[in-house]
């Protein structure tokens, strides 16, 4: 099966933290996290359309202007998804430049600040030399962004002040069946494209693909799409490990593909990690099992454990395989 999305933390785990997602077959990526992203090269910034910051602590946002100054020229709009101050400290960052020379570009940057129960909006727009403007609130009710054939959520958590976690969930995968194909002496080709993009958005079974010169109907040609489970990423960084807290995050990250978990501390530094609302590898292995997680990808270590780069990875692995 050819997954939609391919993710990959962007630096080692004492850099600051950032997963960029690539979205297959098109030009389009998103972030979670804008911490150190100097290693994204150009054409990766430039595919970036959205941005899922889980708090706004320096470490994760501090590759804000380095994402910006990529931007300005850029004709597809930027969403930046996080907590309810995400507005501000993006209003605050802009404020730290002058604008005068820049109403001929492009670039709009819409924010979406999200606390339990809606959502506050405003954008910043290059033609208005990045002056905010305020939207009505929107109602949230877990979905930040739907856009078929995938949703991402967001979930409210604590690290002292809110923190979230996405998750971005495929609704189903399609898989071309080969050997139908075949049978049917179907050649492959951008027909197929067509195709699953008609599956996707349920087209009628009258539908016609036009194949080497001859006529098929999406009846005809049902037998070679496989419908599996679509994929699910999810992304939790900085979190208290209060267990109501940890409790909301298993219950987020159900069954995900992949996990990309902080491990902030070791255990036996747990007392350090509930004064500093960290979770620790240990905790990060436990959530990870517990959800009936495919694969634990941990993250965002402390530099205290520089001389035992390993350590947190194998505290959380054997809890997570316990
Ligand atoms: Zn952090
Ligand atoms: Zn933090």
């Amino acid at each position: 099966m050819k997954p939609t999305f391919h993710h990959r933390l962007v630096n080692n785990s004492f850099e600051d933290p950032c997963v960029y997602v690539r979205v297959l077959r098109e030009k389009r990526a998103f972030l979670f996290d804008l911490g150190f992203i100097s290693r994204l090269s150009p054409s990766d910034i430039q595919k970036v359309t959205d941005v899922f910051e889980t708090h706004t602590h320096i470490d994760h946002f501090i590759g804000f202007d380095i994402m910006l100054r990529a931007l300005l020229r850029r004709e597809t709009p930027l969403k930046i998804f996080g907590p309810a101050n995400i507005i501000e400290c993006t209003e605050g960052k802009l404020k730290g430049y002058t604008w005068n020379l820049i109403q001929e570009y492009p670039l709009r940057i819409e924010v979406f600040g999200i606390e339990e129960g809606f959502i506050r909006h405003a954008g910043f727009y290059a033609e208005n030399c990045f002056r905010r403007k305020d939207y009505e609130k929107i109602s949230f009710d877990g979905i930040v962004l739907k856009e078929p054939p995938f949703e991402i959520k967001a979930v409210c958590l604590k690290h002292q002040i809110p923190s979230l976690g996405f998750s971005l969930k495929e609704d189903f995968h399609i898989n071309i069946d080969k050997a139908a194909l075949g049978g049917m002496g179907l050649p492959v080709g951008q027909w197929l494209s067509e195709f699953k993009k008609a599956v996707r958005e349920n087209a009628s079974v009258k539908t016609e693909f036009k194949i080497s010169g001859k006529r098929y109907s999406m009846k005809e040609l049902e037998g070679i799409a496989k419908i599996t489970r679509g994929q699910k990423i999810s992304y939790i960084s900085d979190s208290s490990m209060d267990e109501a807290n940890i409790k909301k995050i298993i219950d987020f990250v159900k069954d995900s593909d992949t996990l990309y978990c902080e491990a902030y501390f070791i255990e036996k530094d747990r007392e350090r990690a509930v004064e500093r609302h960290h979770l620790t590898a240990k905790t990060a292995g436990r959530i990870a099992r517990e959800a009936g997680v495919k694969n634990l990808v941990v993250m965002h270590f402390s530099p205290k454990y520089r001389e035992f780069p390993d350590e947190p990875e194998k505290e959380a692995m054997m809890e997570y395989n316990r």
